[in-house]
């Protein structure tokens, strides 16, 4: 009895829900207070986020880590309630590569074990290999003269010695200031951008691409760098030559092994060499390296809609990252926090008017492949005649993305729209005890919100708290880099905004062009 009289007050609650409609410039605190009490009191973002990080690992895209993390996150969107859950292929992504192995020591003068990362797409070593390391400093075509028929078997420290940010050693999450909010709020009329002056090449200088061809031709036995970044931490990156190639098997295979380093062990490298002391390195690297071509997918699922489902709020992130960690960060947080929205919004039993379709984005490291080509294909692009706009990008309202580390929400960034200012200020409201008070007219990039904004959709970003010497993109991006509390707020506010702008009676509005 107790039983059933529980079942009709939900069922009730429900019809509630799915009647109100919200006004556009409305806020409806009867659901906010249902997403802050699931959201904050019955939060599963840190399963997903720890699950990610610890069990699923990196994601490279297409590799057949990100592959096995993929079929997981499809399998928890259809767990979470969603439907029309689906993977789709938006490109023929070169082959599959995965680092198995990797083993760096430094024998001579004195053994200690070395922390290093082979970069994506280059080939392994063959075996063990034990090597001489040598300095080299090749910049110019007559440089290879210098260096040819020297090279073979050798470990080639290609990169001069390099600067430890020691800023990123602070750790915490400092929060944006006032000073600093209100430095995003005035607006900032941004110049149009010079025409930058064509820069002509020296044809003498060889590019990344070259050096690479060269080590390789000269047979080293393996390529030894470092890019910096913070005290311990290796920056995973690709190989020179891997995009104009298409992530290609035959460019994989010829590639010498690359192997970067943490800073400290390679600059004493670099210091006993130029001391003349010989330096003798061991290093093995295996990586698999698929055989034939294969699709990079996104992947998509949704809550539909009811009277205006053909009409689309999305909200998402991209669920690749480098190589060399797992990114918990970047953008494990923004993964977790949209799959944690629309959790929330599920188990609260929301009938949202707009269908919510969340995006899961691949390619994103290497270039917005993912959102770029979905933009394209789903909603089209003005003043492109092959992709001319469809019927769905009228209907679309607005995307949602995270993707600037793991820090709170403190306000959004309008991207020039002005005329969304009201709106999203509007459903900014119920979070001011969150911090979260800022509305700036500025525009921000590199990530998946751009493509929907260069089409002229609207797409936004969060302003977040950042986390000094963030370790995106590195070696050291585990779940320490996160703080659970931001991130629950985080889900609670994204799901606030889907929730909003799927029941505004309006769309958000676009900026005229
Ligand atoms: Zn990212």
């Amino acid at each position: 009895m107790r039983h059933r009289q529980a079942v009709t007050i939900v069922a009730l609650m429900l019809t509630t829900l799915a009647a109100t409609p919200v006004g556009t410039e409305s806020v409806d605190w009867t659901v906010v207070a249902r997403i802050r009490e699931e959201g904050l009191q019955r939060s599963r973002v840190m399963d997903f986020e720890s699950y990610m990080t610890d069990v699923l690992g990196a994601r490279l895209t297409m590799s057949r880590d990100m592959q096995r993390a993929q079929q997981w996150a499809a399998a928890e969107m259809t767990r979470i309630g969603l439907v029309n859950v689906a993977f789709e292929p938006f490109m023929d992504y070169g082959v599959t590569w995965d680092n198995e192995y990797v083993s760096l020591h430094l024998l001579e003068p004195d053994y200690t074990p070395m922390v290093g990362y082979p970069l994506a797409h280059t080939t392994g070593t063959n075996g063990k290999v034990v090597a001489e390391a040598v300095i080299v400093d090749v910049q110019s075509r007559a440089d290879l003269e210098r260096y040819r028929g020297t090279l073979r078997g050798k470990a080639v420290l290609v990169t001069p010695p390099v600067r430890i940010n020691t800023d990123a050693m602070a750790v915490g999450t400092p929060r944006l200031t006032d000073a600093e909010l209100a430095a995003l709020e005035r607006t900032v009329i941004v110049p149009p951008r010079p025409v930058a002056p064509r820069v002509v090449r020296n044809p003498d200088l060889l590019t990344a691409i070259e050096k690479t061809a060269f080590y390789a031709a000269e047979g080293v036995a393996v390529v030894l760098q470092s890019e910096g970044g913070g005290v311990g931490s290796v920056w995973g990156f690709s190989r020179p030559g891997a995009r104009e190639d298409g992530w290609a098997r035959a460019g994989m295979l010829a590639s010498p092994a690359i192997v970067a380093v943490t800073p400290e062990h390679y600059n004493r490298m670099h210091r006993l060499v130029a001391r003349g002391v010989p330096v003798k390195v061991e290093v093995e690297v295996r990586s698999r390296i698929g055989e034939r071509v294969e699709q990079a997918a996104n992947l998509i699922g949704e809550i539909p809609g009811t009277d205006l489902k053909d009409e689309i709020v999305m909200i998402g992130a991209h669920f690749d990252t480098w190589h060399a960690s797992p990114n918990s960060s970047d953008n494990t947080s923004g993964v977790a926090v949209a799959l944690e929205a629309a959790r929330i919004l599920k188990a609260i039993g929301v009938k949202p008017r707009r269908t919510i379709r969340v995006a899961l984005w691949n390619g994103e490291e290497q270039g917005l492949w993912g959102s770029r080509a979905y933009v394209r294909r789903h909603f089209g692009l003005p003043r492109d005649s092959l992709n001319p706009p469809k019927p769905a990008y009228e209907k679309f309202s607005a995307y949602f993305n995270q993707d600037y580390g793991a820090g709170q929400y403190r306000g959004i960034y309008l991207q020039g729209n002005e005329a969304a200012r009201a709106m999203l200020t509007a459903w900014m409201e119920p979070f001011r005890d969150f911090g979260m008070t800022t509305v700036s007219n500025q525009s921000v990039g590199s990530t998946d919100h751009v493509p929907f904004d260069d089409a002229g959709l609207p797409g936004f970003q969060f302003i977040q708290d950042r986390l000094p010497g963030s370790a995106g993109h590195t070696n050291l991006d585990f779940l320490e880099t996160i703080n659970p509390s931001d991130l629950m707020k985080n889900a609670v506010v994204m799901a606030s905004y889907a929730y909003h702008a799927a029941m505004a009676d309006a769309r958000v509005p676009r900026k005229s062009r």
